[in-house]
């Protein structure tokens, strides 16, 4: 069966759906978008991450085209659609449709699309021994806080790290830990959580507060901060999370292993908690 995915008020098969090329999401990346994990059929955080989707069109001044129950009875509707279990939901809103001019276009609605791809678990092999990753600049643009489709920055990096044989950069900017190309950061420094303070230079990831709040109640010390370079190259444990990879380890940071070179025990506690988390959604759904 094909992937069935939704654009501007139809589900139909992925083949099938097409966008004119005058869309600015296609010329300019004009648009942003989400990625909602759903366990069993049950979206994760859902609250979330249309809090952050309502924060990104404003943002970028464009209505929102959606109440959130209409919002959130599509993204159930692409859910039932499709065949697995677990699903990325993914959801994207451009400006529309209009000539090329970089000025916006009076009158165009927005562009809706929705799609669910199967959401592969996270491999056990990256929980037991974590995953690598290159330090590099920061050099996107100084509005990291929208989830904008142009993401040509991220790719570059996600790419030079692939190019390294790593799973994620860690980056710099002034000598402060911002973020992955597509994961937060974490470290760990004698049994403390330090996690870099929303601001326009990261994404504030769904994932990140659902880990600062699992520490917070299961004591485990977190302190949200700027963390420094100095700092997050002697923690005892570095850690990614995102909507897709979840909460993972990063033993090896440029070539050389983070402390031991093996996930920490805080990491995980913390891998348990959001297994445990997980779980209980399943078990009790927020969004029937
Ligand atoms: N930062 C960036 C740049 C990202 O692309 C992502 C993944 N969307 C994240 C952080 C993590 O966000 P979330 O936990 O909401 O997936």
């Amino acid at each position: 069966m094909s992937a069935i995915v939704y654009l501007g008020g139809t589900f139909l098969p992925v083949e099938e759906a097409r966008v004119p090329v005058l869309d600015r999401g296609f010329i300019f990346g004009d648009g942003v978008y989400e990625v909602i994990p759903a366990y069993s059929r049950q979206p994760f955080c859902l609250d979330a991450h249309l809090a952050r989707l309502a924060a990104s069109l404003a943002a970028i001044r464009v209505a929102n085209p959606h109440s959130d129950t209409q919002w959130a009875r599509l993204i159930g509707e692409v859910i039932a659609r499709n065949e697995p279990e677990d699903q990325a939901v993914y959801l994207q809103v451009t400006r529309g449709a209009a000539p090329r001019d970089h000025s916006f276009p009076a009158g165009v609605s927005p562009t809706v699309f929705l799609m669910a791809n199967p959401l592969k678990p996270v491999p056990a092999e990256q929980v037991e021994n974590g995953v690598s990753a290159v330090s590099l600049p920061d050099n996107r643009w100084l509005r990291c806080d929208i989830k904008s489709v142009s993401l040509l920055g991220n790719v570059l990096l996600r790419q030079a790290a692939t190019d390294a044989g790593a799973a994620e950069c860690v980056l710099f900017r002034d000598g402060f830990l911002t973020e992955g190309s597509a994961s937060n950061i974490f470290a760990v420094k004698a049994g403390a959580l330090l996690v870099p303070p929303k601001s326009n230079l990261i994404l504030p990831g769904i994932t990140c507060d659902v880990i600062v709040e699992l520490a917070r109640t299961n004591a485990i010390p977190v302190a949200v901060r700027p963390v420094t370079e100095a700092e997050t190259r002697a923690a005892d444990e570095l850690w990614l999370s995102s909507s897709t990879r979840e909460v993972l380890a990063i033993t090896a940071l440029d070539g050389k292993p983070v402390a031991a070179g093996l996930p920490g025990p805080v990491f995980r506690k913390m891998h348990a908690l959001f297994q445990a988390r997980k779980r209980a959604l399943a078990a009790a759904p927020a969004h029937a």
